[in-house]
This record gives structure tokens, C-alpha cells and sequence, in this order.
């Protein structure tokens, strides 16, 4: 085991069916659109993170839950596939698999309604049963779309075991002092730095100042993405902006979970953060060229060949 530990990622998050519609524009209030064109694909956040560390290179497991039901054995299936290893992905008898319903507009703009169904019976007991794998792990993935209080034990377990935290705070909610503490690499959007810190967060300048708040309530190291521009990254003793990829974007629905995927497993092999940021740009922008979710993740030779000058 030891090993092979060099690139071992843990997720601790959510697995969702995304149901998606594609339209010409998202649709307002009250308002019925014709002329959409329906699929289905895995998501979630963390099973997408999970996907995209798989991808990237990474060994990765999942600790999660999931409904006793179709949907749930599919994406079981589809996590095997990915040779995620699932030892600590509960089945839950009493509650359904999470689903959310996409629509996405042709200029790549959506709009997402989640039941998050089992995802939100994920519990402390859950990831305390899995603390043999996160005291093994290099880096533990967490985002928000489970309980509050379990991603703050996972937390909590993993900094005691001496393993680094990174958190994607999305969706977007308060966080306590006591969770950012735990973390070491923190990385929210513009619109989660801007609700986290309570400034605006719009470009460089901004998020230099809400990383700096961010630091200051015990995160050691802050990444604000910035969509096509990049990120604004603040390290222990590196800050300053990283320019993303320029490409032509259709969809920008998993550009995120993609980007914290594949920083995890660079983290995680040692990479320098500057450059395991370029990774995470690489991987993110290659999957915004196409629809979906999961399916849009890149895999490690498609990411080291965008790096490739
Ligand atoms: P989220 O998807 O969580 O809202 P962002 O929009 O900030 O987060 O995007 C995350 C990352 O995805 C960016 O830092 C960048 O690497 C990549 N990305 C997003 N949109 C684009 C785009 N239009 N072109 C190139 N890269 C993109």
C-alpha cells in the first residue's frame, strides 16, 4: 500500500443523476420553453471530483451514499468503471439517489435545481468508518453538497491524521472557523468568495483581498476561480494570479468539480502549487469544450497534452 499512497485522493461528497435538457436559453419564471433536447449523465459534485481525479492520474476513493435503487446501481457501476475504489459507498434503503435537473442554454449558461435524496443522509458515522482510508489518503476532497457536520468531521479526521484538506465551498454557504481551520487549500468560485468574505469578488484585485480574509480565519492556502480568466491563487509564500486556457466554451457545467479533481491528484503527487494549478486550468478548460458533466472530463494524456507548449 505504502507505495502506491503517493497519489491516493479520498472524496467525501455527493453522487447525482443529472437529468438534462438543452435549450436555447434557460427558462424564466412561469415561463414553458418547446424545442428541448433531453439526456441523462452521472454528476454530482463530489462524484464528479472523484471522476476527474480518477482521470487525472489519481487513485481515488469515493465515501458517499446512495439510494437502493436504480439510479444508484448506475452510478456504482459507472464509479467502478472509473476504478474508483468504493469500499465506503453506503447504500441507503430509506432514501432515493440525488438527482438534478439541468438545463443548459446554447451560449453555455445553466441553471441547476438538486434533491439531494441520500447524499444528504451522508453521516459522521459514515466517514468515521472510513478513517483507516483517510489517514492513507495524501489529500481529502471535500465540497458542500453533503451535511454540513459530516464534511467538518472529514475534516477534522483527516487534519489530525496529518492529511491535507482541500474544500471546494460550493454550493455556497457560511462556513465556521473551526471547519476553515482544517483546511489547507480552500476554492471557491467568485460568487462563493464573494458570500464567504461578504466583499464583492470580481476579478484579480477583489479576490486578493477576500483571500487574504480567507487566510486570516485559518485557511492556509486560498485558489478564487475565475472563470476564463484563470484564478487568483494565495499560497504560504507564492500569490498571484494564474491565467487559465483560452478555448471556446459550450458548456461550463462541471468546470469546478474538473478543476479541484485534477488539482487534488497534482497536490497529491507533490506538484508545486503554481503548477498544479496549470494542471487544474488544463483540465478545466478542456472540459467546458464539451457537454455534460462526467462525461466531459478529460482523462491525464488529454491534460498533458494541452499543457504541452
Ligand atoms: P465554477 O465552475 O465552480 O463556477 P469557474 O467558473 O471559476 O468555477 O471555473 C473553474 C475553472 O474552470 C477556472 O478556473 C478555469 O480553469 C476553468 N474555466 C471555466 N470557464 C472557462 C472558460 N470559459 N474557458 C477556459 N477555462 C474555463
Amino acid at each position: 500500500m505504502a507505495r502506491t499512497n503517493r497519489n491516493f485522493v479520498v472524496v467525501v461528497g455527493s453522487s447525482n443523476t443529472d437529468m438534462i435538457i438543452r435549450v436555447p436559453r434557460v427558462p424564466g419564471p412561469g415561463e414553458t420553453l418547446l424545442g428541448g433536447e433531453f439526456s441523462t449523465a452521472p454528476g454530482g459534485k463530489g462524484a464528479n471530483q472523484a471522476v476527474a481525479a480518477a482521470r487525472a492520474g489519481g487513485r481515488v476513493a469515493f465515501i458517499a451514499r446512495l439510494g437502493r435503487d436504480s439510479l444508484g446501481n448506475e452510478a456504482m457501476t459507472r464509479l467502478r468503471a472509473e476504478g474508483i475504489l468504493l469500499s465506503h459507498t453506503v447504500r441507503d434503503d430509506a432514501h432515493p439517489s440525488g438527482v438534478a435537473l439541468i438545463f443548459v442554454g446554447s451560449d453555455g449558461e445553466n441553471s441547476i435545481a438538486v434533491a439531494g435524496g441520500a447524499n444528504q443522509q451522508l453521516s459522521r458515522a459514515d466517514v468515521s468508518a472510513a478513517r483507516g482510508l483517510i489517514a492513507r489518503a495524501r489529500i481529502l476532497l471535500l465540497q458542500l453538497e453533503t451535511p454540513l457536520q459530516t464534511v467538518a468531521a472529514a475534516a477534522r479526521l483527516a487534519r489530525r491524521a496529518g492529511v491535507r484538506v482541500i474544500l471546494n465551498p460550493a454550493p455556497a454557504c457560511p462556513l465556521p472557523d473551526a471547519l476553515l481551520r482544517n483546511v489547507s487549500v480552500l476554492t471557491p468560485n467568485e460568487s462563493e468568495a464573494s458570500l464567504l468574505t461578504g466583499c464583492k469578488v470580481r476579478g484579480a484585485a477583489s479576490a486578493a483581498r477576500a483571500a487574504l480574509i480567507l487566510q486570516g480565519r485559518g485557511v492556509e492556502t486560498v485558489i478564487i476561480t475565475l472563470g476564463a480568466k484563470g484564478a487568483f491563487v494565495a499560497g504560504r509564500d507564492q500569490t498571484g494570479l494564474v491565467a487559465g486556457f483560452k478555448v471556446k466554451a459550450v458548456d461550463t457545467t462541471a468546470a469546478g468539480d474538473v478543476f479541484n479533481g485534477a488539482l487534488a491528484v497534482r497536490l497529491a503527487e507533490g506538484c508545486p502549487l503554481f503548477d498544479a494549478v496549470r494542471f487544474a486550468h488544463a483540465a478545466a478548460a478542456i472540459s467546458v469544450t464539451r457537454p455534460g458533466a462526467q462525461p466531459s472530463i478529460p482523462t491525464r494524456r488529454e491534460i498533458l497534452s494541452m499543457l504541452r507548449p
